[in-house]
């Protein structure tokens, strides 16, 4: 059996999945404002629980905003900031009495799509969320790439490529930078950008996505990108990005897929579980 679970800003969600992937059990608990002792604990509390379900001992994974620091073991990179310098892998381990496994959401989401969701079959996936930020992560043969810095896949804070004219006075990004890709293609800058002209918005939105996903596919040349989020439901995307990103990539053809998530909202706790390895034989 595996738990995954999945902390969030606003609540902590955890599964129990059995070794084929079926969903047996499925929590959810509002996420503890700004304390992170009572996060650790709502944490222990619903592995508690959903393992009571399991009748026996299960693998626990997790998915957390952020990443743990290479250098100090504790996390970093979390706009949950009550989980920043926390070392809240040990934390876990040594009340939950196992190792656990911890990876940053976006990677989780990667994962999850890359073994039984949209990318399913592929060998290199990038997983990208369109949400109230944006992350990415790198799945290679069924594995998270983690990186020498544990950063891989977090694009939201490489510029825009090519910015001109709406792009321009480069917008101002809460990691200190000025234009990050974030500030361009999270949800939030869609509906601001919006207003009453919808069509030419959501227009804009695709050539910036177009530009930015054409450095990615340069660089790492995925098989597929799977996108999540929000903005990831606004179904034109994958009839016109493909088509408007040929324009940037360094090919005369371009293979990669370009995908809408399969398991959607679940995609967090189900890589989270799955971050203990794959179903067997895949
Ligand atoms: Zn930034």
């Amino acid at each position: 059996m595996r738990i995954g679970i999945d902390l969030g800003g606003t609540k902590i969600e955890g599964i129990l999945m059995d070794d084929a992937g079926r969903e047996l059990v499925r929590r959810r608990v509002p996420t503890p404002k700004g304390d992170y002792r009572a996060t650790v604990e709502a944490i222990v509390l619903l592995v508690a629980t959903l393992e009571s379900e399991s009748g026996g001992r299960a693998t626990v994974g997790v998915g957390i905003p952020g990443a743990i620091s290479r250098v100090s073991g504790l996390v970093k990179n979390a706009n949950s900031t009550c989980l920043i310098g926390q070392p809240l892998q040990g934390d876990l381990e040594s009340a939950l009495g196992r190792q656990v496994r911890l990876a940053n959401d976006a990677n989780c989401f990667a994962l999850s799509e890359a073994v039984d969701g949209a990318g399913r079959g592929a060998r290199v996936v990038f997983g990208v969320i369109l949400g109230t930020g944006v992350g990415g992560g790198i799945v290679v043969d069924g594995r998270v790439l983690e990186g020498a810095n544990a950063i891989a896949g977090e694009w939201g804070h490489n510029p825009l490529p090519l910015p001109a004219g709406d792009d321009l006075p480069l917008r101002p990004c809460y990691c200190g930078r000025a234009g990050c890709i974030e500030t361009y293609l999270c949800g939030p800058a869609l509906q601001h950008d919006g207003g009453a002209a919808v069509e030419a918005a959501i227009a804009r939105y695709e050539a910036r996505l177009a530009r930015a996903l054409a450095g990615v596919i340069n660089l790492l040349d995925p098989d597929v990108i799977v996108l999540g989020g929000g903005v990831s439901n606004v179904d034109r995307l994958y009839a016109n990005v493909p088509r408007l990103w040929r324009e940037h990539v360094f090919s005369d053809d371009v293979a990669t897929r370009l995908a809408k998530h399969a398991h959607g909202d679940s995609s967090g706790v189900r890589g989270a579980a799955w971050l203990w390895g794959g179903p067997p034989g895949l």
